[in-house]
């Protein structure tokens, strides 16, 4: 079965015949689809779209958008389960991961259904006593949306939820790693009835990302990737002058003390490391563990870890599936290995189960590396897997240094019964979201969402923080006529 664009309210045949295929990481004999590997000219196709239904779609009254979005929930939950059974296939997560995710898209259309009804602007006094002076949001225009495999449902959501709710349209991009849900939420937007144009979706690998950043009419990215994408992408907008806004990468810290409550400190740890084979932005990648209850930490979170059992995302029983690619799990063993060789300790997982019903698929026992001193690149480089760097540290003090001793800053979490220490830790760590006494991964749409050093472009996604994206302040002045 071949699989088309979304342009203009159409299923589209890529012009040239260019297709890529998908297969479930889980069983790489399981072939999902053919999809098109969009070039430039089907790109410009859905910009030029977008850009044509623009006028209509932002003259909308805001509830006639809103509307859709509520429509657009209804939907999704009513296919909650063959959705969340199509991300499994393409992604590898557990189906419970994959139905809350799904679950949580309906939740973001539904929030952001009621998020555009909240003030657009400010009235400011005026140096003249007869002006009225206020500010007016206006929608940006047409958006590209290039996103990851790793939350193909929610990412592109939360994107696009606050985009149309503001007036805007969009091309989105998925990645070539998930083009089956991509298909799916194309489908509900054509599904509840959404004007042709105002959402459109291209299929393709980066080349197709690209032609987006270039096309003719785009005025803005949002992108959530990896930090080489990104930074490309940061330069081409910059050159454009177009608005941008990137999500990256995470090496996020968890911080346990001596004082933490050291069950849920270990099981808190394992879920942020270990849930979804680690393959999230704000996944544990790093515990920073005094030394004091190092020992007895580290030998609780062994035992822990070896219990968790890897297998296909369709059995419940599984903790973690497979990782998206065999490229995905030869980056994750071979940071394993360096960081052997840079003198830490393997204490469990790191290599490719040898069950015969796991033969093929990428899958990964997770690993644990203790002894992994702070320069180390297990202890600097995102893996984006199942693998969990051990830092002992003699303190507080040293704890905080370490944990902003990289160049990421998504999330970070801290395990203390001390109000004191959990207070320094909010105000001294250098990320855009912090826990305490809980795990580092999870998002609500209502808050906001990003990450401080190279994990973001200083902005944030979700909750009121979307509308600094998705529109463009107007500052008015009106006066009398005489
Ligand atoms: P990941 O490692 O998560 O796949 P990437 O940054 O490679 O991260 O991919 C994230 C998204 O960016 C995907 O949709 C991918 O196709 C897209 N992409 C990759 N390269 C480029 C590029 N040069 N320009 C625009 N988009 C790109």
């Amino acid at each position: 079965m071949i699989l088309g664009n979304y342009i203009d309210g159409k299923w589209i045949a890529p012009r040239s015949g260019a297709t890529f295929q998908k297969h479930n990481p889980a069983d790489d004999r399981d072939l999902i689809g053919e999809f098109p590997a969009s070039s430039a000219i089907e790109v410009q196709e859905a910009v030029t779209a977008a850009r044509r239904a623009l006028p209509a779609w932002r003259a909308l009254a805001y509830d006639a958008r809103a509307a859709f979005l509520t429509k657009a929930a209804d939907r999704i939950a009513s296919r909650q389960g063959e959705i969340a059974a199509a991300l499994t296939r393409e992604e590898g997560k557990s189906l419970p991961e994959a139905a809350g995710e799904t679950g949580r898209g309906a939740m973001i259309l539904r929030y952001f259904s009621g998020e555009g009804l909240r003030s657009v602007g400010d009235v400011l006094p005026s140096v003249n006593a007869t002006t009225m002076l206020f500010t007016e949001r206006v929608p940006l225009g047409v958006v590209g949306l290039i996103t990851p495999w790793n939350f193909p449902v929610a990412i592109p959501l939360w994107k696009a939820a606050p985009a149309l709710v503001y007036g805007n349209t969009i091309v989105f991009k998925p990645s070539e790693h998930s083009p089956m849900t991509a298909q799916m939420l194309a489908e509900v937007f054509h599904e509840i009835g959404l004007p042709a144009g105002v959402f459109n979706l291209v299929q393709g690998a980066g080349e197709a990302g690209k032609a987006l950043c270039a096309a003719d009419g785009i005025n803005g990215i949002s992108f959530t990737g990896s930090v080489a994408t990104g930074k490309a992408i940061a330069r081409t907008c910059v050159d454009r002058g177009l608005r941008y806004q990137l999500e990256m990468g995470g090496k996020n810290p968890v911080v346990v003390l001596e004082d933490a409550n050291m069950e849920r400190a270990v099981e808190l740890t394992v879920q942020g490391a270990m849930k979804s084979a680690g393959e999230k932005c704000t996944a544990t990648s790093r515990v920073i563990v005094v030394d004091s209850i190092a020992n007895e930490f580290v030998k609780r979170l062994v035992t822990r870890v070896k219990q968790l059992e890897v297998g296909a995302g369709t059995d419940a029983k599984y903790y973690l599936g497979p990782l998206i690619s065999g490229a995905a799990r030869a980056k994750a063993l071979a940071h394993i290995e360096r960081a052997k060789e840079d003198g830490a300790s393997l204490l469990c997982g790191g290599s490719a189960p040898e069950r015969a019903d796991l033969s093929n698929g990428h899958y990964m026992a997770p690993a644990v590396l203790d002894f992994v001193q702070p320069t180390m690149s297990i202890a600097q480089e995102e893996v984006f897997g199942p693998v969990l760097a051990v830092i002992r540290v003699p303190d507080f003090d040293a704890a905080i240094r370490v944990a902003n001793d990289v160049d990421f800053g998504l999330s970070a979490s801290i395990f203390t019964r001390s109000l004191d220490k959990a207070m320094r830790f909010v105000r001294e760590v250098e990320a855009g979201l912090v826990r305490i006494n809980g795990e580092t991964a999870g998002v609500e749409p209502q808050a906001p969402f990003g990450g401080m050093k190279n994990s973001s472009s200083f902005s944030r996604e979700q909750g009121q923080a979307a509308k600094d994206f998705y529109t463009q302040v107007k500052t008015v002045s009106m006066d009398r006529a005489d």
